[in-house]
């Protein structure tokens, strides 16, 4: 739960908001000014993501059908492609094609984590920063938060706190607040520039909690919450438009989603694991905004109803501006004539989490063409998955309606040929380093770099299909989803049912030992058992993200004090360092384990410090700060001579004030609610996180 604040420290804060603005802001607003200028006639340009919007809730009149005026009318009078694409139904990778135009391979990114996105590749933000634009971002949901390396370009990037690492529930903020953020940019000084404003909205994503008011039909059914989730972002957005066509600017708006979501469909509840339909078919629409007119933008006001991937909205912003498309991009540009037949799709969540198969292939208007490893069902239900190649050892299919028949040879071998380039696209080497990259993400994968690359076929086939293990998969999230909810008891049976099953599922082990390690059954059992879990994964991948840590604790609540540090500073190997830092802090700060025998290494001053230099490593950690400050006040009233408590007050002192950065880019919003409550400066919360 967030703190209210109470009015005066509200009113000093936002004084002291107001001061700094008043100092800071047009610093910030010049340092990107005095790049080359754009055309005369180049719009403000504003890119919204609807997360998890699923393409047949918002067009067609299909069961999944939500009501989506706002996104309708928008539809109907800009430029709409019906048929495209998320190469990858995951978050951070999705989104990180649509800013750089490049696929998965190329940017050896393929699951929430590891992240961030390299470095080296020019995004939309980097770009138009340097073309002098004022640049702003509003992010609604954690895989996106600060640090995921989409901020690059970003003069301000206005994201939720990361949650914890392995959890299934992510940090959000719902439609509401992110609106009103957005809307708070728009009010904010450009110095006189041109505005690039990114907006996500995360509502639609798991869980489906919709205002009660946007509930049409049964509000327990999944299906009707998501459709209500969908009908509030609608509403949402009206407002966001409302505020671009009162602004007397014109516009270039680009709304997508970065990818679907399953609802049941072929045995797939959410997303990620899957390239059905549901979650690969993604709505986008390219529209100029001027006042009350919504037009298409120019050299986009015609077209076919082509195949398209999201790859290509990079370079087809890029062109609606009159710039340059970098090389290394993938994508095509949409003003010209189609380049290919089909789009490039992949999830390789389930080999980085499972060491399944990975599963890659391109989707194409009758079909999609896969390879996903061995022992792919024939009926999913309702999709078939028909083996091609005439070659048993191929895992090769095609996944098609049950009517549909195969294409010829000619059109398969272009599919095949466009699947090729898509995975040896150029660019595609692992950047050094990224082995050492933190985690966010419901399941983090591997870091292990040879594992961020594509499998030959051969090798691929020879590993369980996902496809086949889509009923593994639900039991496994749902069972995450209940350890993150509170309730470790009963996550514990479905996640025994599953290691019963394949004793080496990697996730499966990382979660029951959270389990065990929550349970704290007693003599330490759950603890031991936890341990032994820990160690199973960790010889089956010694870099599985969160292990070690999780071990570190598992030792240090049986009395292993030794190993738990020593695990702990082999966590560097394959954690953040502010992880790294909290663990040795709450270590040193643990005077004995439940059972009572003493910890030879406790010591609180250097626990302290430990715990000050995680927060100043990641400020974003709210829990911690809270917890720093309680053990000094705590260690105030005990031993308030303390040789080491003055300068570690100071410490703290000096990373809140850090923290209390993000009421700048708040401020108008923060001024106007104030003046408008008549001082009473609560400020207003959408629903409150979720997590
Ligand atoms: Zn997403």
């Amino acid at each position: 739960m967030r703190r209210r604040v109470g009015v005066p420290t509200a009113f000093v804060a936002l004084l002291a908001a107001v001061l700094l603005i008043a100092l800071v802001a047009p610093r910030l607003w010049r340092r990107h000014a005095g790049a080359a200028p754009l055309a005369g006639d180049a719009p403000d340009v504003v890119l919204v993501s609807i997360d998890t919007l699923r393409f047949d809730a918002v067009r067609g009149d299909g069961p999944m059908r939500a009501a989506t005026p706002a996104l309708d009318a928008l539809m109907k009078s800009g430029r709409t492609f019906d048929r495209a694409t998320a190469h990858v139904p995951l978050t951070l990778p999705s989104h990180s094609t649509v800013f750089t135009g490049r696929l998965p391979p190329q940017l050896a990114l393929h699951d929430n984590a590891p992240f961030p996105l390299r470095r080296d590749v020019p995004t939309l933000a980097t770009l138009l920063s340097e073309r002098g634009y004022a640049t702003a971002a509003v992010v609604g949901g954690q895989p996106l938060a600060e640090g995921c390396g989409l901020e690059r370009g970003f003069e301000r990037y206005d994201s939720p706190p990361r949650g914890r690492a392995g959890a299934a529930a992510f940090g959000e903020r719902d439609a509401m607040s992110v609106t009103d953020a957005a809307l708070g940019l728009l009010k904010g000084a450009a110095g006189g520039r041109r505005r690039f404003l990114f907006v996500h909205y995360f509502d639609c994503h798991q869980p489906y909690d919709p205002p009660p008011e946007f509930v049409r039909g049964d509000p327990t059914a999944p299906i009707d919450r998501y459709r209500g989730e969908v009908a509030y972002v609608d509403h949402e957005l009206a407002r966001f438009v409302d505020a671009l066509r009162t602004s007397k600017r014109r516009w270039l708006l680009v709304l997508f989603s970065d990818h679907g979501e399953g609802l049941g469909d072929h045995g797939e509840e959410t997303h990620g694991y899957q390239v059905f339909e549901s979650t690969v078919h993604v709505p986008l629409l390219f529209a100029e905004i001027e006042g009350e007119a919504t037009r298409p933008p120019a050299g986009l006001a015609a077209g076919d109803d082509r195949l398209v991937g999201l790859s290509d909205v990079f370079p087809t912003t890029l062109r609606c501006l009159g710039l340059p498309v970098p090389d290394g991009t993938f994508g095509t540009p949409l003003q010209e004539p189609a380049a290919r037949a089909t789009a490039y799709v992949e999830s390789l969540a389930g080999n980085l989490q499972f060491g399944w198969a990975q599963v890659t292939g391109v989707r194409a208007a009758q079909a999609t063409l896969v390879h996903a490893g061995a022992a792919v069902p024939d009926d999913l239900d309702g999709l078939f998955a028909r083996p091609i190649a005439g070659d048993p050892e191929s895992d090769e299919r095609l996944l098609v309606p049950a009517a549909t028949p195969a294409p010829d040879e000619g059109v398969l071998a272009t599919w095949r040929d466009e699947l090729a380039a898509a995975r040896a696209a150029p660019g595609g080497d692992v950047p050094e380093g990224i082995s050492k990259l933190s985690a966010i993400g419901y399941l983090a994968g591997s870091r292990d770099p040879q594992r961020l690359r594509l499998l030959p076929f051969e090798a691929n086939a020879e590993l369980p299909s996902p496809l086949g293990r889509r009923d593994e998969v639900k039991e496994l999230i749902a069972a995450i989803a209940q350890l993150d909810r509170g309730e470790a008891m009963a996550a514990v049976a479905p996640l025994d049912r599953i290691l019963a099953r394949d004793p080496g599922q990697r996730a499966a082990l990382l979660h029951r030992a959270r389990a065990r390690l929550a349970l704290r059954s007693p003599g330490g059992m759950g603890a031991v058992a936890a341990g032994n879990d820990l160690e199973a994964l960790l010889r089956l991948d010694p870099l599985y993200p969160g292990a070690r840590p999780l071990l570190a604790k598992a030792y240090g609540l049986t009395g292993r004090f030794q190993d738990a540090f020593a695990m702990a500073e082999l966590s560097r190997e394959s954690e953040p360092e502010a992880v790294v830092e909290r663990l040795l802090g709450s270590l040193h700060l643990t005077p004995a384990d439940p059972a009572g025998r003493a910890n030879p290494r406790a010591d609180r001053e250097r626990g302290a410090n430990e715990l000050l230099r995680s927060l100043e490593l990641d400020p974003s950690q709210s829990d911690l700060a809270r917890d720093v400050e309680q053990l000094l006040a705590k260690a105030a009233r005990t031993d308030p001579a303390a040789a080491w408590l003055a300068a570690a007050q100071e410490r703290l002192r000096r990373i809140q004030r850090r923290r209390y950065r993000p009421l700048r880019s708040a401020y108008s919003k923060t001024v106007r609610r104030f003046r408008a409550r008549g001082g009473a400066a609560t400020r207003r919360h959408g629903r409150s996180s979720r997590v």
